[in-house]
């Protein structure tokens, strides 16, 4: 894993990440609908086709300036409490990047760790919580074995979610009837940490 990665690259993670939502909406929605209000395959499909479009309208040149336009969408887009989660770690994350026009996968990683950071302090959530944090935080720690582990531990702290009793957001409401259901965000992030792992597959051969 010793890749330099530019704009292009992370125009192709972003549009990886929307075509996994596209293809995913309705098993999120369906997560939602257990534990929540039904909504989250819809919201991400319609942040996700902003961002698409905000890509191709005016395609940034920098990875900082890629993750901060995708970060601002889904906060203006979105009205469920994933959408300023989702765009608060990409902007945050695109922020940390800075403005060269190449990263290596170091630099990414640092930035991803910033981002997750700033998801845990606007949602006050931590791992534990059934949110996002679940999958976010063990991916972020395996990325310096590579992206497909970041996957791997994304996925796994995704379905480690089951159990768990929700203690923030709109689940947390249900108390231990939201035991036994997985978390609709923390299967999103599985897909967005999925999406960057086929990105780098495409790309640059893993
Ligand atoms: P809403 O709950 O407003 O309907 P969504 O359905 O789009 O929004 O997203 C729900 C997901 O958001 C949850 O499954 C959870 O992973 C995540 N989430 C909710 N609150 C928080 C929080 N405080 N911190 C981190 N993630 C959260
Ligand atoms: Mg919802």
């Amino acid at each position: 894993m010793r890749h330099v990665l530019d704009a292009e690259f992370f125009r192709r993670w972003m549009l990886t990440a929307a075509a996994a939502v596209d293809r995913e909406a309705d098993r999120l929605t369906e997560l939602d609908s257990a534990i929540g209000d039904a909504d989250h395959g819809a919201n991400l499909k319609r942040g996700f086709t902003a961002v698409r479009a905000a890509l191709e309208d005016a395609p940034p040149e920098t990875p900082g300036a890629v993750l901060v336009l995708a970060g601002r969408q889904l906060i203006s887009k979105v009205g469920g409490a994933s959408g300023p989660l989702y765009g608060t770690l990409l902007r945050g994350t695109g922020k940390a990047l800075g403005d060269g026009a190449e990263v290596t996968d170091a630099a990414l990683g640092a930035a991803l760790e910033e981002g997750v950071g700033a998801v845990a302090k606007l949602g006050g959530a931590a791992p534990g919580d059934k949110t996002m944090l679940d999958a976010l935080v063990p991916a972020v720690a395996a990325l310096g074995d590579g992206y497909a582990a970041a996957r791997g531990a994304a996925e796994k702290g995704a379905e480690d979610t089951i159990p768990l009793r929700a203690r923030k957001g709109r689940a947390s409401y249900l108390g231990e009837r939201s035991i036994g259901h997985q978390d609709p965000g923390a299967t999103s992030s599985a897909l967005l940490v999925g999406a960057l792992a086929e990105t780098a597959e495409a790309v640059t051969g893993g």
